[in-house]
């Protein structure tokens, strides 16, 4: 036996044989780009998430571009969501000419709080984009409720939520379904599965599934699969501005082995972090995250808060000299330089509002949220030794400070 542990990466895609088997047949059939793996892939998502339509494409930024341009944002229009998010959420955002209005979190589940968005809302306002952050569900029992009374539609950032379930109406159901206008995925390797980059848009309305659709594609009329199969010459025309946001058939074919994967995953994701509850239940100086009785995490990521005696960087510096990796808390875009005051508003008037880059007194909890949290890792394969190690590497760096 060697007297070195391995390292313990963060996160780590969980692939095999019949993700490589899959890539090679859509390799060797001939056709790579989008074709007829990506059109299966679409049929067995909608299936999975309980959606009428899902449209694929290259990642879920662009999904997140598509679905504010087919929900009608245009420049200058204002769109509520969250600074305490990934980068590209917000970015999304600005690709409209659109300005991102950030609310603030809820400090116990880390998303968006309904209790600030009416007040958020301007006669400017032309959607709200929310996102379950790390795979927990936001509340969107009352998140659809605001938005319902200001005609607003709401997309859904999923990016991280794929398998995880809301109660709706007394049934548990997946995320994306979706319970509102669009919801938005990811297949980056750092979420539940992964198709190396690749995302998904899921929708009730056909019309904007007609959108996503040749907005992927350049605005092309027709369809170079239809083409390809015609049995008469016809020529496709370029209606509207499209963009070149495609998924590969290569991709698509790996996500379809993926898919069969997912409900393993999610069963094996929720057992760890009821390990990490179980085990950090005693632990001083630690805020455990908690799920709402109406939600079912996937556990894409599991955050602990520390209390206030502990260093975040510290604490993070140690566990990584045990050999663990882990992140901190979720980026706040407002701090970051592409996020001059131009680029945001946090809902004061006059908009955009007079807070710097770095500091606003409207987001406190998502600014305490980043620098107080850290992401320990769990991924599929993590063994329960791995997880003990982990835990036993926490608890030392804890009992090392004052
Ligand atoms: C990862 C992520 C994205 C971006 O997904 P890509 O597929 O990398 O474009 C967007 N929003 C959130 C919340 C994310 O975590």
């Amino acid at each position: 036996m060697s007297e070195k542990l391995q390292n313990i990466p963060i996160a780590k895609p969980w692939m095999g044989e019949a993700e490589a088997e899959a890539a090679s047949r859509a390799i060797m059939s001939g056709w790579v780009t989008q074709g007829p793996e990506v059109a299966a892939f679409e049929l067995e998502f909608a299936t999975y998430v309980g959606s009428k339509h899902a449209c694929a494409v290259s990642n879920c930024t662009t999904a997140l571009h598509l679905a504010l341009l087919a929900v009608g944002v245009k420049p200058r229009d204002e769109v509520i969501t969250v600074s305490h998010s990934y980068i590209a959420t917000a970015n999304s955002i600005r690709y409209c000419g659109a300005l991102p209005v950030f609310v603030d979190i809820d400090p116990q589940t880390y998303n968006i709080n309904p209790a600030l968005i009416s007040e958020a809302i301007s006669d400017r306002t032309r959607a709200i984009l929310v996102v379950h952050q790390i795979g927990m569900p936001c509340d969107l029992k009352a998140i659809l409720e605001i938005a319902h009374q200001h005609n607003l539609p709401v997309i859904e950032d999923a990016a991280c939520a794929i398998g995880s379930e809301i109660l709706w109406n007394g049934e548990w159901e997946k995320i994306g379904k979706p319970h509102g206008d669009i919801a938005c995925f990811s297949f980056h390797p750092r979420k539940i599965i992964s198709t190396g980059d690749g995302g998904m848009l899921t929708t009730s309305n056909p019309e904007w599934d007609r959108q996503f659709r040749l907005l992927r594609q350049h605005g092309m009329s027709v369809a170079d699969t239809v083409r390809h199969g015609a049995k008469q010459v016809i020529f496709e025309s370029y209606p509207i501005l499209g963009y070149n946001y495609r998924m590969t058939d290569i991709q698509a074919a790996v996500g379809r082995e993926q898919l069969k994967r997912l409900p393993a995953i999610v069963e094996r994701r929720r057992y760890l972090a009821q390990r990490y509850h179980e085990l950090l239940a005693d632990v001083e100086g630690l805020q455990l995250p908690t799920e709402p009785d109406w939600a079912r995490s996937n556990w894409q990521s599991y955050a602990i808060r520390l209390t206030d005696k502990y260093d975040q960087v510290q604490v993070m510096q140690q566990m990584l000299d045990q050999g663990i990796a882990t992140r901190r808390g979720i980026m706040n875009t407002h701090r970051e330089p592409a996020y001059q005051k131009e680029a945001w508003s946090c809902g004061a008037t006059p908009k955009p509002c007079n807070c710097g880059a770095g500091k606003c007194d409207r987001l406190t909890e998502s600014e305490k949220a980043q620098d107080s949290c850290i992401l320990l890792p769990l991924f599929h394969q993590m063994t329960n030794q791995d997880l003990d190690r982990i835990v036993e590497a926490l608890k030392n760096s804890l009992i090392k400070h004052d």
